[in-house]
Protein backbone atom coordinates (compact mmCIF):
# COMPACT_ATOMS: atom_id res chain seq x y z
CA UNK A 1 0.00 0.00 0.00
CA UNK A 2 1.57 3.92 -0.73
CA UNK A 3 2.25 5.37 2.40
CA UNK A 4 0.03 8.86 2.80
CA UNK A 5 2.17 11.66 1.90
CA UNK A 6 1.18 15.44 1.48
CA UNK A 7 3.23 17.50 -1.67
CA UNK A 8 3.32 21.29 -2.36
CA UNK A 9 5.20 23.23 -4.35
CA UNK A 10 3.96 26.90 -4.00
CA UNK A 11 6.67 28.45 -6.43
CA UNK A 12 5.29 29.69 -9.90
CA UNK A 13 8.02 28.19 -12.58
CA UNK A 14 8.85 29.85 -15.82
CA UNK A 15 10.96 27.83 -18.07
CA UNK A 16 12.23 27.59 -21.47
CA UNK A 17 15.23 29.20 -23.67
CA UNK A 18 14.86 33.33 -23.75
CA UNK A 19 12.40 33.34 -20.50
CA UNK A 20 14.47 36.30 -19.37
CA UNK A 21 13.59 38.76 -21.62
CA UNK A 22 10.27 38.07 -20.46
CA UNK A 23 11.29 39.62 -16.77
CA UNK A 24 9.30 43.05 -16.79
CA UNK A 25 6.18 41.12 -17.68
CA UNK A 26 6.49 38.61 -15.02
CA UNK A 27 7.22 41.54 -12.39
CA UNK A 28 4.44 42.94 -13.49
CA UNK A 29 2.36 39.97 -13.12
CA UNK A 30 3.32 39.84 -9.40
CA UNK A 31 3.06 43.26 -8.50
CA UNK A 32 6.37 43.68 -7.99
CA UNK A 33 7.75 47.96 -8.74
CA UNK A 34 10.39 48.32 -6.77
CA UNK A 35 12.84 46.22 -6.61
CA UNK A 36 16.30 44.90 -6.15
CA UNK A 37 18.66 42.74 -8.19
CA UNK A 38 21.16 40.56 -6.03
CA UNK A 39 23.93 38.76 -8.25
CA UNK A 40 27.98 38.13 -8.38
CA UNK A 41 30.25 39.93 -10.10
CA UNK A 42 29.78 37.46 -13.29
CA UNK A 43 26.00 39.47 -13.47
CA UNK A 44 26.59 42.64 -12.32
CA UNK A 45 26.98 44.82 -15.84
CA UNK A 46 23.87 42.97 -16.79
CA UNK A 47 22.42 44.22 -13.70
CA UNK A 48 22.89 47.51 -14.23
CA UNK A 49 21.46 47.79 -17.16
CA UNK A 50 18.29 46.39 -16.52
CA UNK A 51 18.22 48.90 -14.27
CA UNK A 52 18.84 51.85 -16.63
CA UNK A 53 16.21 50.17 -18.62
CA UNK A 54 13.67 48.84 -16.32
CA UNK A 55 11.57 51.30 -13.86
CA UNK A 56 11.00 48.55 -11.66
CA UNK A 57 14.73 47.47 -10.80
CA UNK A 58 15.59 50.66 -7.92
CA UNK A 59 19.13 49.01 -6.83
CA UNK A 60 21.39 46.80 -7.39
CA UNK A 61 23.85 44.49 -5.08
CA UNK A 62 26.25 42.87 -7.00
CA UNK A 63 28.76 41.72 -4.37
CA UNK A 64 27.50 37.67 -3.88
CA UNK A 65 30.32 35.61 -3.31
CA UNK A 66 30.86 32.24 -3.10
CA UNK A 67 29.65 30.50 0.17
CA UNK A 68 27.48 33.91 0.55
CA UNK A 69 28.05 35.92 3.59
CA UNK A 70 26.02 37.69 6.21
CA UNK A 71 27.87 40.93 5.23
CA UNK A 72 26.09 40.83 1.17
CA UNK A 73 22.32 40.10 3.19
CA UNK A 74 23.00 43.06 5.65
CA UNK A 75 24.07 45.04 2.29
CA UNK A 76 21.47 43.98 0.61
CA UNK A 77 18.64 44.68 3.22
CA UNK A 78 19.82 48.09 3.87
CA UNK A 79 19.36 48.50 -0.18
CA UNK A 80 15.84 46.96 0.15
CA UNK A 81 14.94 49.58 3.27
CA UNK A 82 16.24 52.95 1.27
CA UNK A 83 14.27 52.50 -1.98
CA UNK A 84 11.72 50.92 0.17
CA UNK A 85 11.55 47.62 -2.14
CA UNK A 86 8.34 45.43 -2.78
CA UNK A 87 10.73 42.45 -3.76
CA UNK A 88 14.24 41.14 -4.34
CA UNK A 89 15.35 39.38 -7.70
CA UNK A 90 18.08 37.01 -6.97
CA UNK A 91 20.00 36.20 -10.03
CA UNK A 92 23.55 34.19 -10.25
CA UNK A 93 24.07 30.85 -8.51
CA UNK A 94 22.83 29.44 -5.10
CA UNK A 95 24.80 32.10 -3.65
CA UNK A 96 23.08 35.15 -4.84
CA UNK A 97 19.91 33.43 -4.78
CA UNK A 98 19.97 32.51 -0.96
CA UNK A 99 21.26 35.97 -0.13
CA UNK A 100 18.28 37.15 -2.35
CA UNK A 101 16.33 34.91 -0.37
CA UNK A 102 17.46 35.77 3.35
CA UNK A 103 17.23 39.61 3.12
CA UNK A 104 13.59 39.28 1.50
CA UNK A 105 12.90 37.78 3.97
CA UNK A 106 14.17 40.06 7.04
CA UNK A 107 14.29 43.51 5.38
CA UNK A 108 10.58 44.22 7.10
CA UNK A 109 11.88 42.93 9.93
CA UNK A 110 13.23 45.28 13.11
CA UNK A 111 17.44 45.05 13.55
CA UNK A 112 19.85 43.44 11.25
CA UNK A 113 19.94 40.21 9.52
CA UNK A 114 22.87 38.47 11.76
CA UNK A 115 19.83 38.70 14.97
CA UNK A 116 17.58 36.21 12.51
CA UNK A 117 20.48 34.09 11.74
CA UNK A 118 21.45 33.60 15.19
CA UNK A 119 17.93 32.83 16.35
CA UNK A 120 17.26 35.84 18.33
CA UNK A 121 14.19 37.37 16.58
CA UNK A 122 11.46 35.67 14.91
CA UNK A 123 11.21 36.57 11.18
CA UNK A 124 8.64 38.97 10.17
CA UNK A 125 5.33 37.60 9.04
CA UNK A 126 5.75 40.20 6.25
CA UNK A 127 8.46 39.35 3.86
CA UNK A 128 9.55 40.58 -0.10
CA UNK A 129 8.46 38.92 -2.84
CA UNK A 130 11.08 36.63 -4.07
CA UNK A 131 12.45 35.81 -7.20
CA UNK A 132 14.47 33.91 -7.94
CA UNK A 133 16.84 33.03 -11.69
CA UNK A 134 19.11 30.44 -11.35
CA UNK A 135 22.55 30.78 -13.79
CA UNK A 136 23.99 27.51 -12.64
CA UNK A 137 21.97 24.28 -12.85
CA UNK A 138 22.71 23.19 -9.51
CA UNK A 139 21.07 23.79 -6.17
CA UNK A 140 17.55 23.69 -7.41
CA UNK A 141 17.29 26.78 -4.86
CA UNK A 142 14.60 28.27 -6.86
CA UNK A 143 12.68 26.30 -5.63
CA UNK A 144 13.48 25.26 -1.97
CA UNK A 145 12.94 26.84 1.49
CA UNK A 146 16.22 26.87 2.33
CA UNK A 147 19.31 29.54 3.01
CA UNK A 148 22.64 28.24 2.88
CA UNK A 149 24.62 31.62 4.92
CA UNK A 150 28.01 32.32 5.94
CA UNK A 151 28.93 34.17 9.02
CA UNK A 152 32.52 34.59 9.02
CA UNK A 153 33.60 31.12 9.26
CA UNK A 154 30.73 29.46 10.25
CA UNK A 155 28.28 27.95 7.21
CA UNK A 156 24.58 27.89 8.67
CA UNK A 157 21.71 26.15 6.52
CA UNK A 158 18.23 27.73 7.58
CA UNK A 159 15.03 25.73 6.65
CA UNK A 160 11.89 28.33 7.29
CA UNK A 161 8.76 28.96 4.49
CA UNK A 162 9.75 32.51 4.66
CA UNK A 163 12.35 31.38 2.25
CA UNK A 164 10.07 29.94 -0.92
CA UNK A 165 10.91 31.83 -3.79
CA UNK A 166 7.29 33.05 -5.39
CA UNK A 167 8.91 32.96 -8.73
CA UNK A 168 11.42 31.01 -10.72
CA UNK A 169 12.65 32.11 -14.13
CA UNK A 170 15.06 29.47 -15.28
CA UNK A 171 16.28 30.49 -18.61
CA UNK A 172 19.09 27.96 -19.56
CA UNK A 173 20.86 30.53 -21.70
CA UNK A 174 21.94 32.03 -18.77
CA UNK A 175 24.11 29.02 -17.83
CA UNK A 176 26.16 29.06 -21.28
CA UNK A 177 29.00 30.81 -19.74
CA UNK A 178 29.32 29.01 -16.68
CA UNK A 179 32.86 27.79 -16.62
CA UNK A 180 33.57 23.96 -17.14
CA UNK A 181 34.53 22.86 -13.79
CA UNK A 182 31.81 24.84 -11.64
CA UNK A 183 29.24 23.13 -14.59
CA UNK A 184 30.53 19.59 -13.17
CA UNK A 185 30.48 20.53 -9.83
CA UNK A 186 26.96 22.41 -9.67
CA UNK A 187 25.81 19.28 -12.23
CA UNK A 188 26.84 16.62 -9.66
CA UNK A 189 24.63 18.76 -6.61
CA UNK A 190 21.98 18.57 -8.95
CA UNK A 191 22.98 14.75 -9.26
CA UNK A 192 23.00 14.86 -4.86
CA UNK A 193 19.85 16.31 -4.74
CA UNK A 194 17.97 13.87 -6.93
CA UNK A 195 19.32 10.82 -5.00
CA UNK A 196 19.36 12.26 -1.57
CA UNK A 197 16.03 13.19 -1.94
CA UNK A 198 15.12 9.66 -2.77
CA UNK A 199 17.12 7.51 -0.97
CA UNK A 200 16.31 10.40 2.51
CA UNK A 201 13.83 8.42 5.10
CA UNK A 202 11.42 11.24 4.20
CA UNK A 203 11.15 10.30 0.10
CA UNK A 204 7.59 10.21 -1.12
CA UNK A 205 6.45 9.08 -4.50
CA UNK A 206 5.88 12.57 -6.37
CA UNK A 207 9.58 13.71 -5.47
CA UNK A 208 10.83 10.08 -6.52
CA UNK A 209 9.42 10.91 -9.51
CA UNK A 210 11.34 13.81 -10.37
CA UNK A 211 14.24 12.53 -8.45
CA UNK A 212 14.32 9.58 -11.19
CA UNK A 213 14.09 11.91 -14.53
CA UNK A 214 16.49 14.56 -12.92
CA UNK A 215 19.49 11.26 -12.37
CA UNK A 216 18.69 10.45 -15.90
CA UNK A 217 19.23 14.03 -17.54
CA UNK A 218 22.55 14.54 -15.54
CA UNK A 219 23.63 11.46 -16.64
CA UNK A 220 22.66 11.77 -20.62
CA UNK A 221 24.34 15.70 -20.22
CA UNK A 222 26.52 16.28 -17.62
CA UNK A 223 29.32 15.82 -19.75
CA UNK A 224 28.09 16.83 -23.43
CA UNK A 225 27.44 20.57 -21.09
CA UNK A 226 31.03 20.24 -19.53
CA UNK A 227 32.79 19.60 -22.81
CA UNK A 228 31.14 22.44 -24.60
CA UNK A 229 29.38 24.72 -22.39
CA UNK A 230 28.01 26.20 -26.00
CA UNK A 231 25.56 23.00 -26.58
CA UNK A 232 22.41 24.73 -25.34
CA UNK A 233 20.25 21.13 -26.14
CA UNK A 234 22.78 19.74 -22.87
CA UNK A 235 22.62 22.82 -20.57
CA UNK A 236 18.76 23.45 -20.94
CA UNK A 237 18.38 19.25 -20.39
CA UNK A 238 20.80 20.40 -17.19
CA UNK A 239 19.00 23.27 -16.38
CA UNK A 240 15.56 21.28 -16.02
CA UNK A 241 17.70 18.37 -14.00
CA UNK A 242 19.03 21.07 -11.60
CA UNK A 243 15.19 22.26 -11.19
CA UNK A 244 13.95 18.49 -10.82
CA UNK A 245 16.46 18.04 -8.54
CA UNK A 246 15.60 20.70 -5.95
CA UNK A 247 11.70 19.97 -6.40
CA UNK A 248 13.03 16.07 -5.65
CA UNK A 249 14.83 17.09 -2.49
CA UNK A 250 12.59 20.25 -1.49
CA UNK A 251 10.34 18.01 0.75
CA UNK A 252 12.25 14.76 1.72
CA UNK A 253 15.34 16.91 2.81
CA UNK A 254 19.05 15.67 2.01
CA UNK A 255 21.12 12.73 3.60
CA UNK A 256 24.79 11.51 4.41
CA UNK A 257 26.10 12.78 1.21
CA UNK A 258 24.84 16.71 2.14
CA UNK A 259 25.53 15.85 6.00
CA UNK A 260 29.42 15.29 4.94
CA UNK A 261 29.69 18.07 2.32
CA UNK A 262 29.25 20.60 5.46
CA UNK A 263 33.04 19.76 7.09
CA UNK A 264 33.99 18.95 3.55
CA UNK A 265 33.78 22.52 2.26
CA UNK A 266 34.02 24.11 5.77
CA UNK A 267 37.37 22.50 6.57
CA UNK A 268 38.70 21.79 3.00
CA UNK A 269 36.99 24.56 1.08
CA UNK A 270 35.44 22.15 -1.30
CA UNK A 271 33.14 24.04 -3.33
CA UNK A 272 29.71 22.66 -2.44
CA UNK A 273 28.89 20.46 -5.89
CA UNK A 274 32.46 18.76 -5.01
CA UNK A 275 32.16 18.51 -1.76
CA UNK A 276 28.36 16.65 -2.36
CA UNK A 277 30.32 14.45 -4.92
CA UNK A 278 33.23 13.60 -2.78
CA UNK A 279 31.01 10.95 -1.20
CA UNK A 280 28.40 10.41 -3.45
CA UNK A 281 29.66 7.44 -4.84
CA UNK A 282 30.51 5.32 -1.73
CA UNK A 283 26.75 6.66 -0.71
CA UNK A 284 25.55 4.93 -3.88
CA UNK A 285 27.04 1.83 -2.90
CA UNK A 286 26.61 1.85 1.12
CA UNK A 287 22.89 2.90 0.16
CA UNK A 288 22.00 0.24 -2.65
CA UNK A 289 18.52 -1.46 -1.79
CA UNK A 290 16.30 -2.25 -4.09
CA UNK A 291 14.47 0.91 -4.21
CA UNK A 292 18.07 2.46 -5.55
CA UNK A 293 18.40 -0.59 -8.10
CA UNK A 294 14.96 0.17 -9.46
CA UNK A 295 16.06 3.85 -9.51
CA UNK A 296 19.80 2.96 -11.87
CA UNK A 297 17.48 0.57 -13.99
CA UNK A 298 15.04 3.20 -14.65
CA UNK A 299 17.73 5.90 -16.12
CA UNK A 300 18.75 2.59 -18.49
CA UNK A 301 21.95 1.47 -16.30
CA UNK A 302 22.81 -1.85 -15.20
CA UNK A 303 22.80 -1.35 -11.36
CA UNK A 304 24.01 0.99 -8.25
CA UNK A 305 27.42 -0.26 -9.03
CA UNK A 306 26.97 0.93 -12.36
CA UNK A 307 25.79 4.25 -11.01
CA UNK A 308 28.65 4.53 -8.58
CA UNK A 309 31.03 4.29 -11.70
CA UNK A 310 29.26 6.63 -13.90
CA UNK A 311 29.36 9.97 -10.66
CA UNK A 312 33.28 8.46 -10.36
CA UNK A 313 33.96 9.18 -13.90
CA UNK A 314 32.32 12.19 -14.46
CA UNK A 315 34.14 13.60 -11.12
CA UNK A 316 37.47 11.93 -12.78
CA UNK A 317 37.30 13.76 -16.27
CA UNK A 318 36.61 17.11 -14.39
CA UNK A 319 39.38 16.28 -11.95
CA UNK A 320 37.18 16.97 -8.50
CA UNK A 321 39.19 15.82 -5.61
CA UNK A 322 38.16 12.53 -5.30
CA UNK A 323 40.51 11.23 -2.10
CA UNK A 324 41.26 12.22 1.04
CA UNK A 325 45.05 12.73 -0.11
CA UNK A 326 43.83 15.49 -2.54
CA UNK A 327 42.71 17.27 0.76
CA UNK A 328 45.81 17.62 2.42
CA UNK A 329 46.04 16.71 5.93
CA UNK A 330 43.02 15.29 7.05
CA UNK A 331 41.82 15.34 10.84
CA UNK A 332 40.37 11.99 10.24
CA UNK A 333 38.49 12.29 13.91
CA UNK A 334 37.30 15.55 13.46
CA UNK A 335 35.96 14.44 10.32
CA UNK A 336 33.94 11.49 11.12
CA UNK A 337 32.44 13.43 14.27
CA UNK A 338 31.48 16.23 12.22
CA UNK A 339 29.55 14.52 9.60
CA UNK A 340 28.18 11.87 12.25
CA UNK A 341 26.46 14.72 14.14
CA UNK A 342 25.11 16.88 11.18
CA UNK A 343 21.37 16.41 11.56
CA UNK A 344 20.98 15.23 7.75
CA UNK A 345 22.73 12.33 8.26
CA UNK A 346 19.58 11.17 10.55
CA UNK A 347 17.81 11.00 7.06
CA UNK A 348 20.12 8.77 5.39
CA UNK A 349 18.63 5.59 4.82
CA UNK A 350 20.95 3.36 6.88
CA UNK A 351 22.40 4.36 9.40
CA UNK A 352 25.59 5.76 9.62
CA UNK A 353 27.93 5.91 13.08
CA UNK A 354 31.27 7.32 13.27
CA UNK A 355 32.72 3.91 13.06
CA UNK A 356 31.07 3.31 9.50
CA UNK A 357 32.11 6.65 8.56
CA UNK A 358 35.76 6.45 8.98
CA UNK A 359 35.46 2.56 6.82
CA UNK A 360 34.03 4.98 4.22
CA UNK A 361 36.76 7.90 4.45
CA UNK A 362 39.34 4.87 4.80
CA UNK A 363 37.96 3.32 1.45
CA UNK A 364 38.58 7.06 -0.14
CA UNK A 365 42.57 7.07 1.16
P1 LIG B 1 27.70 29.86 -6.66
O1 LIG B 1 26.40 30.55 -6.63
O2 LIG B 1 28.58 30.02 -5.48
O3 LIG B 1 28.45 30.23 -8.01
C1 LIG B 1 29.70 29.62 -8.31
C2 LIG B 1 30.51 30.57 -9.18
O4 LIG B 1 29.96 30.62 -10.48
C3 LIG B 1 30.51 32.01 -8.65
O5 LIG B 1 31.81 32.53 -8.80
C4 LIG B 1 29.53 32.72 -9.58
O6 LIG B 1 29.79 34.09 -9.70
C5 LIG B 1 29.77 31.98 -10.88
N1 LIG B 1 28.64 31.98 -11.82
C6 LIG B 1 27.34 31.71 -11.55
N2 LIG B 1 26.62 31.74 -12.69
C7 LIG B 1 27.50 32.02 -13.69
C8 LIG B 1 27.36 32.18 -15.10
N3 LIG B 1 26.18 32.03 -15.70
N4 LIG B 1 28.46 32.45 -15.82
C9 LIG B 1 29.68 32.59 -15.21
N5 LIG B 1 29.87 32.44 -13.90
C10 LIG B 1 28.78 32.17 -13.14
O7 LIG B 1 27.51 28.27 -6.89
P2 LIG B 1 26.26 27.32 -6.77
O8 LIG B 1 26.80 25.96 -6.77
O9 LIG B 1 25.21 27.67 -7.76
O10 LIG B 1 25.67 27.65 -5.33
C11 LIG B 1 26.34 27.18 -4.18
C12 LIG B 1 25.70 27.76 -2.93
O11 LIG B 1 24.30 27.37 -2.88
C13 LIG B 1 26.34 27.18 -1.68
O12 LIG B 1 26.42 28.16 -0.68
C14 LIG B 1 25.40 26.06 -1.29
O13 LIG B 1 25.49 25.72 0.08
C15 LIG B 1 24.06 26.68 -1.64
N6 LIG B 1 22.95 25.73 -1.87
C16 LIG B 1 21.69 26.17 -1.58
C17 LIG B 1 20.61 25.34 -1.76
C18 LIG B 1 19.24 25.83 -1.43
O14 LIG B 1 18.25 25.08 -1.56
N7 LIG B 1 19.10 27.06 -0.98
C19 LIG B 1 20.78 24.05 -2.28
C20 LIG B 1 22.07 23.64 -2.58
C21 LIG B 1 23.15 24.49 -2.39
Amino acid sequence: MVESFIYTQPVKIYFGAGKFSELAGILREFGAERCVIVCGRHFAPKAEKLMAELNEVCAVFSGVEENPQLSGIEETVRLAREVKADAVIGIGGGSAIDTAKFAAAVALGEGCALDYYKGERPFPEKRLTIIAVPTTAGTGSEVTQVSVVSNVKEKKTINNPVFMPRVAIVDPELSATVPPRTTMNTGLDAMAHALEGYWSRNHQPISDLMAIESVRLVLNNLEKAYLDGGDMDARSNMALAALLGGLAFALPKTAASHACSYPLAEDYHLPHGEACAFTLDSLVRINADARLEYLARAVGLRDCEELAERIATLKELAGLRRRLSDLGEVDMDKLVHDCAVHPLMNNNPVKLDEAKLREMFENLK
